[in-house]
């Protein structure tokens, strides 16, 4: 087989596990896939070869240099609690008592995030949904079996990423969470990248990417670039719940975490 055709398949198998359809290809049993609302011709999409990274390219020279937004990091003689935590587990502790916002007036549970300290990739949400409300864990609901899927597609189990979202607790009816909401709770999730340290960070959603880089900017108008966030490597795409209202997004989804891991591959 040529090594074209194997990447295509590779490709086509990849877009299968975040959600397309299978597609056969001329000469295959079987393998592969397509967006949903794209040709099931058999044939593949355009050009995947020319799509998908080179794999000699290195990423960044894949994508133009975007935003960078440095907040100031913790310090040592602060006396704001969240500044020194000391790692994450204190972290989630001041958020289960946290009051800061109205949003601790309607919440079942806090949501502060799980992952294992060492993850390499943190992945950046909009805020807890009712699933997570209920449970206290991030992305558990269809949008989190999605996120799921999208990660191990890219080798990545689940249980080696570090995910939570700006807002540690849920808005009410699922509402978008309101600047002030959002400025309250920041503090934490900075604190959590301070600790965490990754080497990536891919925020999902134009609440995530906003909140990340300081800007007002639309999400589509942040793809496809390079940014930084105290000069880690952020990589901005579509929120899985998202995805779930327009499969069209997959695909622009799927290159862009696949540019993520191949930051993290560097
Ligand atoms: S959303 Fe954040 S700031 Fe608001 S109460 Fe919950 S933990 Fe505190």
């Amino acid at each position: 087989m040529s090594d074209a055709r194997a990447l295509a398949r590779a490709y086509l198998e990849q877009q299968r596990l975040v959600g397309g359809d299978t597609v056969v290809l001329p000469g295959d049993s079987g393998l592969g896939a397509r967006d949903s609302g794209g040709s099931r011709s058999g044939a593949l999409p355009p050009s995947p070869e020319s799509r998908a990274p080179s794999p000699a390219a290195a990423p960044s020279e894949l994508l133009p240099p975007g935003l960078s937004f440095d907040p100031p990091s913790g310090d040592l003689f602060s006396t704001d609690p969240v500044q020194q935590a000391a790692d994450l587990g204190a972290v989630a502790r001041l958020v289960a008592d946290c009051t800061r916002c109205r949003l601790c007036e309607s919440r079942t549970h806090t949501v502060p995030g799980e992952g294992p300290v060492d993850a390499r990739l943190v992945v950046v949400g909009e805020g807890p949904g009712r699933t997570e409300d209920a449970t206290g864990r991030p992305f558990v609901g269809q949008a989190g079996e999605l996120l799921t899927k999208i990660l191990a597609a890219i080798d990545l189990p689940r249980e080696l990423v570090f995910i939570c979202n700006v807002v540690k607790c849920r808005p009410p009816e699922n509402r978008a969470p309101q600047y002030d909401e959002i400025a309250a709770c920041t503090p934490y999730l900075f604190r959590q990248l301070e600790l965490l340290a990754p080497k990536v960070i891919l925020a999902m959603g134009g609440t995530a990417a906003q909140t990340l880089l300081d800007t007002k900017q639309a999400l589509g108008a942040l793809r496809n670039k390079m940014h930084r966030f105290r000069g880690i490597p952020l990589i901005v795409t579509y929120h899985p719940a998202a995805l779930l209202r327009n499969p069209n997004w997959k695909r622009p989804t799927w290159d862009d975490v696949r540019i993520a891991r191949r930051l993290l591959d560097r």
